[in-house]
């Protein structure tokens, strides 16, 4: 991809997860570890990806971004913020009464972008699959995103969605498993292991994708695969760090579900302007 642009997202991207740090240390409660972990995909989907207008939140053609995993809204936030569907500064109301940005996303609190009040897992598929195939009834042009976390797959619901808009050919709905291996009470593969999970995907007739979710540049090449030619429904198992870019806490699940103090808020920010450093010169460590 253009170098050019890839400067560009990586900005975004590191925007991104200094808002989630800082709106999160401002609520003093949250999710930080997918929030972090999710900041490249949803930079590609929202900057590069999605045919959406900020300013006109209810465009009736607009593309659908269904975030199943709602305890990730602070990614979610940050990105919409960004995009211009309100002002960032919004963004530190994150889980104070009364704010449109509740810890799961809530449509009734009026905050414009958002598709889907989210929270109890297992349940975004559904609707996704819902939205696409009213999308295909229609003969409308707009697709369907949706974006899991792999702990979210042990919801059998899931896999009902799954069968469901296999037999659809939903060919205009895109899955994203955020596959960090992670999820709340430890790992995933310990918790309830998933693999062969591609297998899975494929046996229930989804075109199945996989790449690094932190990596921007292969982002990037894979949802333009994704986007282009199949009958089948296709899902994204992209290989992500739980926490990425705050080195110190990387691949953590007790991240999971936690807030950073004012004085870790500090580390993290300095942690993550050390990781942009090195990408920018080449030399990032994971
Ligand atoms: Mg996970």
């Amino acid at each position: 991809m253009v170098q050019a642009n890839l400067h560009q997202l990586l900005k975004v991207s590191k925007q991104l997860r200094e808002d989630v740090v800082r709106s999160l240390a401002s609520a003093g409660s949250g999710h930080l570890g997918a929030s972090l972990g999710l900041a490249d995909i949803f930079t590609v989907l929202y900057w590069q990806v999605l045919h959406h207008r900020p300013l006109q939140p209810g465009w009736s053609e607009r593309d659908r971004l269904i975030l199943s995993i709602g305890h990730a809204a602070p990614v979610l936030y940050a990105a919409l913020a960004n995009s211009g569907y309100f002002p960032r500064e919004e963004l530190l109301t994150l889980r104070k009464l009364g704010s449109r940005l509740q810890g799961h996303p809530g449509r009734d609190h009026g905050l414009p972008g958002l598709e889907l009040s989210a929270g109890s897992l297992g349940q975004g598929l559904s609707v996704a699959v819902g939205l696409a195939l009213a999308a295909k009834i229609d003969r409308a042009p707009w697709r369907v995103f949706s974006i899991h976390g792999d702990g979210e797959l042990q919801e059998g619901s899931i896999w009902e969605a799954a069968m469901s808009a296999a037999h659809h050919k939903l060919n205009n709905l895109i899955a994203l498993v955020d596959r960090n291996d992670c999820q709340i009470d430890g790992r995933t593969s310990e918790v309830m292991g998933l693999e062969p999970l591609r297998a899975k995907w494929e046996s229930f007739g989804w075109r199945v994708l996989e790449c690094d979710g932190n990596d921007i540049a292969q982002l990037v090449e894979t949802f333009e695969v994704a986007e282009h030619g199949d009958v089948k429904p296709t899902v994204i198992i992209a290989r992500t760090l739980m926490g990425y870019g705050v080195k110190s806490i990387q691949d953590d699940y007790r991240w999971h579900g936690k807030a950073p103090s004012p004085t870790e808020a500090e580390k993290f920010l300095d942690e993550l302007h050390a990781h942009y450093l090195s990408l920018q010169n080449g030399t990032v460590q994971e």
